[in-house]
């Protein structure tokens, strides 16, 4: 009550994080009691709530901490109450109240893992939905794999029916024990999979393979009104399209039918290293212009990032270069003005290519514009390959490095600017302020694999660039690169650049238009479709 009466004379959006801690040394004051036990609240009363929702409606303190608080830890959002579902069925029947009230309806925001950077996942006031929460309370394990389907031949294969509230790790050990994997991943793998096909799902897979959201088949969606409905893309396909990529804004992925292949055993893994930027993209440029699903020429990944001093070498999402050569890295940053350019690249195998893979690589390495004798490779499992951040970030985690603020900055750039993108952001702004640390990740994608029925904004060019600033910072100074973000933002609108940010952080409604570009009109007329009364994902700051 004492943080609600609060909220409410400071009308704070979102809170400083000293701010944040009083409010949460108010609520633990509140709660916890004589006895230094965590207290519950008294039961919420939200308008129309039955009985079977209101019990698993939880406010105690810890609980309402969990869910102000994302990866980002830059912005903290207080709810009502957090909600514990146990089926789908639960998230309709809570839906479906708030949707029913004959008084303001109260906002629901899904909350995957979490990950989420600017409190997309999080609503003031409203009730979140913890998914991590319905993981532990499914049946089944989640993940349903079905081979060939004879009644629809769109899907000839395989495919797996899974949980939008699983993670993408336990798929893919799930569809390994059938010999199964999907073929488009993100680099992490501890996200939900009602998360990634929120905003589009993206790594080296995708200038092949496309997003995640390129790879579905099938969904079921709680929308906005309380309805349990089955989409594809040509069942109920406006919804279908919609919800990929739509910042959950028109439903709640409930189940999700995804497109699986053979899984690969093992994984060459290649990195060189490149002084000159416009070598390195032209080289990517070429590489992902062979990327037919069934060309077996074609790499199977491809990233780049930026090296700019000695922390780069070996960051904490990949220890990669050989310890001897760490020094002679750091010497060639030094040689080139504090920058080099890596390019990595990835090709599948098992028993049948084991002999082929090497003189495959060799073949698309030719003709290559990278530095001689700055070429590195490991020979990894797959899983190993695909899991390949995760012992970071349980070192991290060890060391109480996980949970520092996260002031990203993901942007996709047509690829006509990306050399204006180098010299007036990496080679200028960035080496100027001279606070990047962390990790910068630079690659090109195929326009064609992506759907432009989907809600997802992308660059209007054949060929667009991911760039992900994907900074940690301390408490104190997370400004600094907020900061950095804004000026980067501002040289790119200076310049009509015409980038998209990806994991989008808005605060307008002009700037969610310019966002969505030629797409905001049906955006905003599958939004007053699928929820009229505006009731999902508050978070994103779009109809707030
Ligand atoms: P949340 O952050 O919890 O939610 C994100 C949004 O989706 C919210 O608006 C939420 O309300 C909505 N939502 C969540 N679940 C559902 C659902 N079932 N139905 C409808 N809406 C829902 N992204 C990439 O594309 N590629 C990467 O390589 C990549 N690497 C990452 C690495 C790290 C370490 C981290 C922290 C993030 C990374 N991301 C990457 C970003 C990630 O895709 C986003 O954080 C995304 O939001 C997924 O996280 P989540 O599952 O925790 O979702």
């Amino acid at each position: 009550m004492l943080i609600h009466l609060y909220l409410q004379i400071k009308g704070a959006e979102n809170y400083p994080f000293y701010t944040y801690l009083t409010l949460l040394l108010i609520t633990m004051i509140s709660t916890v009691g004589k006895t230094g036990q965590w207290k519950t609240l008294p039961p919420l009363e939200l308008p129309t709530v039955n009985n079977n929702i209101s019990q698993k409606l939880h406010n105690d303190c810890e609980t309402i901490t969990l869910a102000s608080r994302d990866y980002g830890n830059i912005v903290h959002e207080l709810p009502a109450a957090v909600f514990h579902p146990s089926s789908t069925h639960d998230i309709v029947s809570l839906i479906k109240s708030s949707y029913d009230s004959p008084v303001v309806p109260y906002r629901i925001a899904v909350r995957g893992q979490g990950h989420s950077t600017r409190g997309q996942a999080m609503t003031r006031g409203g009730v979140v939905v913890d998914m991590a929460k319905f993981r532990t309370q499914r049946r089944n394990n989640g993940v349903v794999i079905t081979s060939v389907s004879d009644e629809d031949p769109l899907i000839n294969g395989y495919y797996a029916d899974v949980g939008g509230e699983q993670l993408w790790i336990h798929v893919l050990h799930t569809t390994l024990e059938h010999g199964l994997a999907p073929v488009s991943w993100t680099d992490y793998l501890y996200l939900t999979v009602g998360g990634t096909l929120s905003n589009a799902g993206i790594s080296g897979q995708s200038f092949r393979y496309g997003p995640q959201i390129s790879n579905v088949h099938e969904m079921d969606v709680v929308t906005g009104k309380g309805d349990l409905v089955t989409c594809s893309s040509r069942k109920n396909s406006e919804l279908f399209h919609a919800v990929l990529g739509g910042l959950g804004q028109f439903g709640v992925i409930a189940r999700v039918r995804i497109a699986l292949e053979p899984a690969p055993k093992r994984v060459k893994w290649v990195r060189v290293l490149y002084s000159d930027f416009s070598a390195f993209t032209k080289d990517q440029e070429r590489l992902i212009s062979i990327n037919g699903r069934k060309q077996s020429s074609a790499l199977d990944f491809l990233e780049g990032m930026l090296l700019m001093h000695k922390d780069s070498i070996s960051n904490w999402r990949s220890s990669f270069f050989p310890q001897s050569d760490h020094s002679k890295i750091a010497s060639l940053i030094t040689k080139h003005g504090g920058i080099v350019y890596c390019l990595e690249l990835a090709k599948y195998y098992d028993d049948q290519s084991q002999e082929t893979v090497d003189k495959e690589i060799q073949f698309l390495l030719q003709g290559l514009a990278y530095i001689p004798g700055f070429h590195y490779e490991k020979n990894v499992s797959y899983v190993e390959f695909l899991n390949r951040v995760r012992s970071g970030e349980l070192r991290l985690q060890q060391q109480g490095l996980w949970d520092v603020p996260h002031p990203w900055l993901n942007l996709f750039i047509p690829k006509s600017q990306i050399l204006n993108f180098d010299s007036g952001v990496f080679k200028d702004i960035i080496h100027k302020r001279n606070i990047t640390n962390g990790i910068v990740l630079v690659y090109p994608m195929n326009r064609s694999k992506w759907d432009d029925r989907m809600s997802a904004s992308i660059p209007d060019e054949d060929v667009f660039y991911t760039v992900g600033f994907l900074h940690s910072s301390g408490f104190d100074n997370w400004e600094e690169y907020d900061a950095q973000n804004r000026e980067i933002l501002e040289f790119c609108s200076a310049a009509g650049m015409k980038v998209k940010q990806y994991l989008p952080n808005h605060r307008t409604q002009e700037d969610w238009k310019t966002h969505f570009g030629t797409k905001w009109g049906s955006f905003l007329e599958r939004k007053l479709k699928f929820d009229p009364r505006m009731i999902l994902s508050p978070g994103q700051k779009i109809f707030a």
